[in-house]
């Protein structure tokens, strides 16, 4: 008997170790198409790119782990999958058959359709070669424009500062980190990253690329051209759905699976950035992309292959690094009504922002407040009632605040 994972990163990882740990007995094979063995992807845009880190550094797993599990890897890429024949076909031509097939197929940079998107000197961040082709590019390179201002942007941004590159952030939205961050955590990182030297321009338009083999700049809608010797593209992620698709998986934004991971067939999971599922907490279908998302999803297909019952249940949360802040956000905040601060977003570099919404506390987003990000987690996802001019006095005690909403809950 055969688990065929597809996909070797967080979600592949996290799957293969979770069958060993569920019970599985049989042969489990992981087809990835990067050469290394899975690392940690968030690292990339920060001490990998930095050039603190190898690639060994970053693996999920040592090597020993997998031999010790008989967890077995292939570098291939995947083609197309024959569910009635119960078989995979590689970019090669070889078949691979399954028992059991894993999809943890991830999400690939969304590309910017302008002209000269495609010079030389043009990057997109995804995986580790990626990187390594920005750091080849930022040697002799002093002028970096960086096109989004969402995290993997602003990460990146930080990075390079302190590399000591000359930044330009472009974002056509009127606020960084708009899509997923109330205005006054957007007017802080904005504050943040110039004062770090970043020339952030929000509201903007681009017209072009320009260069000749190799990029020499980036041409405004107004006609204004940022000198640029390397651009950095960080506009958002595609979920890899088309080999599901193909095989006639149900797939919409990402490929569906039921709260045990399962997909449309019943002998295929699917987990991590390419798979969309409701999320318990907020009765929503969702995809997500994070890792703690992806290792969650990941438990559950596990335990679904080998006839366990697990569901996903988890609060998502997620976590920015950039310069010294440590941002981690706890739940979603999408159709928030009312934010509540705890500390002061616009001086110094640590606050709060609680998202609430008809009265009910519903996502956070805590900068270097860890204390702040486990009482958001605790409360959003067990529905407690917080009261709200507390919270907002950075003196009040959080254990009091809890002990309250626990004593209202019951
Ligand atoms: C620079 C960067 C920084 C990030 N920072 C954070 C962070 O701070 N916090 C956080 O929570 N998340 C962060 N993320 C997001 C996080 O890395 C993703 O949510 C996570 O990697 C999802 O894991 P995954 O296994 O689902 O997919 P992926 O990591 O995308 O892996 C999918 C793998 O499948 C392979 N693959 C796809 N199709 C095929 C095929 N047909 N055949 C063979 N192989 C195939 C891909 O090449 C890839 O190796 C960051 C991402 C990036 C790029």
């Amino acid at each position: 008997m055969r688990v065929l994972i597809i996909g070797a990163s967080h979600a592949g990882a996290q799957l293969s170790a979770n069958l060993r740990q569920d019970g599985w007995t049989g042969e489990i094979l992981v087809i990835g198409d990067e050469p290394a063995l899975p690392y940690h992807r968030p690292p990339l845009s920060k001490t990998y790119l930095a050039g603190k880190t190898t690639i060994d550094d970053l693996l999920i797993r040592p090597a020993e782990f997998y031999a010790k599990n008989d967890i077995s890897f292939r570098v291939g890429r995947v083609a197309s999958i024959n569910r009635q024949a119960h078989s995979v076909t590689l970019s090669d031509g070889e078949e691979v058959s399954y028992d059991k097939l894993a999809l943890c197929l991830g999400a690939r940079p969304r590309r910017l359709p302008i002209a000269g998107a495609e010079l030389a000197g043009v990057h997109y961040l995804r995986d580790a070669a990626d990187i390594e082709a920005i750091r080849e590019g930022l040697a002799g390179a002093r002028r970096v424009v960086i096109i989004g201002a969402g995290y993997i942007g602003l990460e990146t941004a930080a990075s390079l500062r302190k590399l000591g590159v000359q930044v330009t952030v472009l974002e056509s939205a009127e606020r960084v980190l708009q899509r997923v961050t109330a205005p006054e955590v957007s007017t802080f990182y904005s504050r943040v990253h110039r004062e770090e030297g970043v020339d952030l321009r929000t509201g903007v338009s681009i017209s072009a690329i320009e260069g000749d083999e190799r990029v020499r700049g980036v041409r405004l809608a107004d006609g204004e051209v940022i000198d640029a010797d390397l651009v950095i593209i960080g506009i958002g992620v595609v979920p890899n759905t088309e080999l599901a698709e193909a095989a006639g998986l149900a797939v919409d934004n990402g490929i569906i699976i039921d709260a045990h991971g399962q997909t449309s067939d019943p002998d295929i999971v699917a987990a991590g950035d390419c798979a969309n599922h409701v999320v318990p907490r907020y009765d929503r279908q969702l995809r997500l992309e994070s890792v703690p998302s992806a290792g969650e999803q990941a438990k559950a297909a596990a335990a679904t292959i080998c006839n366990k019952a697990k569901a996903i249940t988890a609060l998502p949360w997620f976590w920015s690094d950039q310069y010294e802040l440590k941002l981690q956000i706890a739940g979603l905040n999408e159709g928030y009504d009312e934010v509540v601060l705890r500390g002061d977003p616009d001086s110094g570099r640590s606050f709060a922002c609680f998202y609430f919404k008809q009265g009910e506390m519903i996502a956070a987003d805590c900068v270097n407040h860890p204390k702040e990000f486990m009482f958001a987690r605790r409360v959003i996802g067990e529905r407690m009632p917080v009261d709200q001019s507390q919270l907002a006095d950075p003196e009040s005690s959080l254990s009091d605040l809890l002990k309250a909403a626990l004593s209202s809950k019951v």
